[in-house]
């Protein structure tokens, strides 16, 4: 029968390669190999394969034609894509460019093109982290998130990709108490294997479990957290709650950045899908070796790390370590009805205009405030309405106001933040 099952669970990775056009097989056992392999080989894959794409984007984009060497390059932030966009396009790749927009913990998503084989490796970096869980090939998996791993209007191959994966996809924008009752029955019910979400709503369900709806997951195998940042007092209140080891997994994908956890908890950059560097202000920079199609070298990820002296882990891998992620909370919305709606929501309600250059959204016991700075040579102010109405559908306010190009409110560290609960004070 474990033979049956690893068998389909193969022949399910080869059907999901065949309708999404991706390799995703491929790369995993690539992956799978080369994470033991000697510091200095892997050094030397990533120094070849970023040689190459070096010598692609020289040769047939129009932003690098006129350079020689990586130092001399500039530090590429998404303002810099956006304004030179179809220069960063291969004119010698002539397979499909999928169109894919950044999640992103500040501000406003960049819109851009992304390449099978990335989207392959993408895939075999996060089922890497998924097998150090306890993962194997077939077994369910729970996604809980938000826009940046689940469509909500998500199309009928992705579902079937899904279906195939045997994913089951839980929204982290509904989290009240009744929807987390059901999630956790159905988390049991459909002898989920390896849940794999957002932290903060991992974190949210631990709490909801051990104070208020003690359970038991005797399918479960492990727990793997993503997008945000993770803290050793999340993952003590996730493993009480579920009974089983949190691994975490960060990812950068429009940049090559894909870092797991091991089974020593050493989060362990794979450094044969990036070509990256650390500045001195902590600031990862990083190109994706795998995304010839749409060529972005030297890219601010908009991170901030701290990287390891560690050589050797004790598990074996000798990709390099990252001690430290040090990005933002997503914070959370909360309406009158005390329902709450992950602040990713706003991401993906605005991601795919690119008349919107940037958003907060304000609110306190009664009011929600969306302030957006908007180019109005592209629609005029009545036309940002819609979302408004938008809002009016999800969260429940006493009142909703839509200020247009109106200035922000600013943290101390000068960062913006998109989220803001005007009843705390503003840090
Ligand atoms: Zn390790």
């Amino acid at each position: 029968m474990k033979l049956f099952n690893k068998y389909l669970g193969l022949l399910r990775l080869y059907l999901i390669d065949l309708l999404a056009g991706i390799a995703i097989s491929k790369a995993l056992s690539e992956l799978t190999i080369q994470q033991y392999f000697s510091k200095e080989t892997l050094h030397k894959i990533q120094q070849d394969k970023f040689q190459r794409l070096f010598n692609i984007a020289k040769s047939s984009t129009e932003f690098y034609r006129n350079t020689t060497t990586y130092s001399e390059l500039p530090i590429l932030t998404k303002e810099m894509v956006r304004s030179n966009f179809n220069n960063f396009i291969s004119n010698i790749y002539n397979k499909r460019l999928y169109t894919k927009a950044t999640g992103g913990s500040t501000g406003k998503s960049l819109v851009y093109y992304s390449t099978a084989k990335s989207r392959s490796y993408l895939w075999a970096g996060i089922m890497l982290s998924w097998m150090v869980a306890g993962y194997e090939k077939g077994d369910k998996i729970a996604i809980l998130a938000g826009s940046a791993l689940i469509d909500v209007k998500s199309g009928f191959k992705r579902r079937v990709f899904y279906k195939l994966f045997n994913v089951d996809t839980y929204s982290a924008y509904h989290l009240d108490e009744q929807n987390m009752r059901l999630y956790i029955e159905k988390l049991i019910n459909t002898k989920v294997k390896i849940i794999y979400g957002y932290a903060t709503v991992l974190d949210r369900l631990a709490t909801f479990i051990n104070t208020k709806y003690a359970s038991s997951f005797p399918d479960l195998k492990g727990i793997v957290s993503t997008a945000e940042i993770f803290t050793e007092s999340m993952r003590n209140n996730i493993e009480e709650a579920f009974n089983v080891s949190v691994f975490n997994q960060y990812g950068c994908n429009e940049a090559g950045v894909s870092a797991f956890e091991c089974e020593y908890h050493k989060l362990h950059l794979i450094n044969t899908r990036s070509y990256f560097e650390v500045d001195n202000e902590g600031s990862l920079i990083s190109t994706d070796l795998s995304n010839e199609g749409f060529i972005m070298i030297k890219y601010l990820t908009g991170d901030q790390v701290e990287m390891s002296e560690e050589i050797n882990c004790i598990c074996g891998r000798h990709f390099p370590i990252i001690n430290k992620v040090i990005g933002r909370i997503n914070d959370m919305i909360i309406d009158t009805d005390q329902n709450i709606i992950h602040g990713s929501f706003f991401h993906f309600l605005f991601r795919n205009d690119n008349s919107i250059k940037q958003f907060q959204v304000q609110f306190d016991q009664k009011t929600i405030n969306v302030f957006l700075n908007v180019d109005l040579t592209i629609h005029d102010k009545n036309y940002y309405n819609r979302y408004l109405d938008e809002v009016k559908r999800n969260l429940k306010f006493n009142h909703y106001n839509l200020f247009i190009n109106s200035s922000f409110l600013s943290s101390n560290n000068a960062k913006h933040r998109h989220i803001i609960n005007t009843t705390e004070p503003v840090l």
